[in-house]
């Protein structure tokens, strides 16, 4: 049987793999000429830059793939990094935080002044959590009763007192912590999702989980070394790509799928998995069919503005993840999800590659991703937003790190929502689809499965499990499962 993939991100190229190892035709239709989606790099003369995701957790699910093909895991190589963040705070003070419960509990305690051992009973229940909710909400079908219903099941509701379901993130927080600043630090997570800590139930606080107990990990080569990977265990494994072709329409007849129509050609296949955002997925590819509008109707994640700059010099207060918080965090995200607008001290991240992988910027230089959250694309002037938030983030960088900001940038390129929209088709800029801005959201997320049409299928960030690449490698491992289950393979 034949299978057709629409989209070579990160959903796609792991639902190639799974599904070429069931013994189906796969072929991979992507509108870019390149594979990846949003992991991939740009070049800007001796700096290189990865475009999208910095932060890299769960790296067991690329083994995972690798060794399904047969191949050794050492194809794939990482580091595992000391440090999970720096942070600077708006009153001048500037904590780094190690990776690992007891060194981030022991950190809390010297810096924001916590108790060591209620931190590391908090970082606790978060592991058990996560790892209670993983069979039975993260790599399962929440749409298959015999999917989610497994033996995880009871140990995952026994634990439903402690997931802070009913209660937002910053509540459950600032409950645990005397020090806003700590509870600031696990809200952050929410943005990994693209949410809101005001409004994302607690039960996302399993985020901090891979954040502090795990630690990130950082791919040697780069972020885009996940999406090389992929790229060749599927041609090894004989899967078709079609880059620079655009999937305009998913053919069905009899509420069963026949094929799609790209840009090239029609193209006849049995199954179809849409890597593309769900909501230009119906809009674009399915016209005409029933939508299921109280899922597509959710608010939409957050977007960002990205500058990428060569800065010709070392740094050395930085590391590879850093994070300037804004003053007032509420403030800053009743900006991005209420009034969608500019918000004048926003929270910068810098990721800079360059401190451990030398090769991405000339010596004594550095390559830094520079990103605020922002807004999606709602019709904002974003000429004068991106124009403002730059001059933001170099007045603020300048005064925190006491440099000239802007006569360091040797060179420059920028990301934003318009650019999120046309060049990765996230509906208005969005990165995650829906948000988790409500305490059931994340049960309203899209199936990945098609409930009319027999043979179409959903993977990425905009379906469950949800956002990041960790989930949406989940998402293909779904997909291959509801796959075997239909066809019984
Ligand atoms: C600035 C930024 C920062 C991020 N930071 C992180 C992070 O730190 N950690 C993390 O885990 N995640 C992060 N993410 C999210 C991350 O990019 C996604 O989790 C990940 O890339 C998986 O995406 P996906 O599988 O949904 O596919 P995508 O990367 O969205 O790819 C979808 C692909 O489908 C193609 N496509 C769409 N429509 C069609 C069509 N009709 N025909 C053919 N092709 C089509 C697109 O061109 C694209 O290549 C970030 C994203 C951005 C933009």
């Amino acid at each position: 049987m034949k299978v057709a993939i629409v989209g070579a991100g990160t959903g796609g190229l792991a639902s190639a793999i799974r599904l070429a190892k069931l013994g189906y035709e796969v072929s991979v239709f992507e509108a870019n000429d390149f594979v990846g989606g949003k992991v991939n790099e740009q070049w800007l003369g001796d700096y290189r830059f990865d475009m999208g995701p910095s932060v890299f957790t769960e790296p067991a699910l690329i083994e995972e793939l690798i060794t399904l093909c047969g191949k050794d895991s050492s194809i794939f190589s990482y580091r595992q990094l000391e440090e999970s963040c720096r942070y600077f705070f708006s009153d001048g003070q500037q904590v780094i935080v190690p990776s690992g419960m007891e060194q981030t509990a022991k950190t809390f305690e010297s810096a924001f002044g916590e108790n060591r051992l209620r931190t590391q009973r908090f970082l606790n229940r978060l592991s058990k959590n996560y790892k209670a909710l993983y069979p039975v909400f993260i790599s399962a079908s929440l749409h298959r009763r015999n999917q989610w219903m497994n033996h995880g099941i009871w140990k995952a509701i026994t634990r439903i007192p402690f997931y802070g379901m009913s209660t937002s993130m910053t509540a459950v927080n600032r409950r645990i912590f005397k020090n806003p600043k700590s509870a600031q630090l696990l809200n952050r997570m929410a943005t990994y999702n693209g949410s809101s800590p005001y409004r994302t139930p607690g039960l996302l606080n399993i985020i901090s989980h891979l954040e502090f107990n795990e630690g990130p990990a950082m791919p040697i080569g780069g972020m885009v070394q996940i999406s090389k990977t992929l790229h060749q265990l599927c041609i090894e494994l004989g899967v078709t790509f079609y880059l620079g072709e655009r999937v305009d329409e998913i053919q069905h007849r009899e509420n069963r799928i026949v094929g799609i129509r790209t840009t090239k050609q029609d193209f006849s296949c049995e199954l179809v998995v849409s890597n593309m955002d769900v909501h230009f997925t119906y809009e674009r590819l399915l016209k005409g069919l029933h939508e299921p509008k109280k899922i597509l109707r959710q608010e939409k994640s957050s977007s960002a503005i990205v500058f990428y700059w060569g800065i010709k010099k070392s740094v050395k207060e930085l590391g590879v993840h850093n994070i300037f918080f804004a003053q007032d965090y509420q403030a800053e995200f009743e900006s991005i999800f209420e009034t969608k607008t500019r918000y004048e001290d926003p929270t910068i991240y810098i990721h800079i590659t360059s401190k451990v992988e030398k090769g991405d910027a000339p010596d004594g230089a550095e390559n830094w991703f520079v990103m605020v959250n922002a807004p999606i694309n709602v019709g904002q002037d974003w000429d004068v937003f991106v124009a403002e938030t730059r001059r933001t983030c170099i007045e603020k960088l300048s005064s925190a790190l006491k440099l000239d900001i802007e006569s360091l940038i040797e060179i420059e390129s920028i990301n934003e929502p318009r650019k999120i929209e046309s060049v990765y088709f996230g509906k208005q800029g969005s990165i995650y689809g829906n948000s988790s801005n409500s305490a059931f959201s994340a049960f309203y997320r899209h199936p990945n499965f098609s409930k009319t049409l027999k043979g179409l299928y959903f993977a990425g960030v905009t379906v469950h499990p949800g956002g990041g690449i960790p989930l949406a490698l989940n998402s293909a491992k779904i997909v291959e499962r509801c796959v075997r289950e239909d066809y019984k393979r």
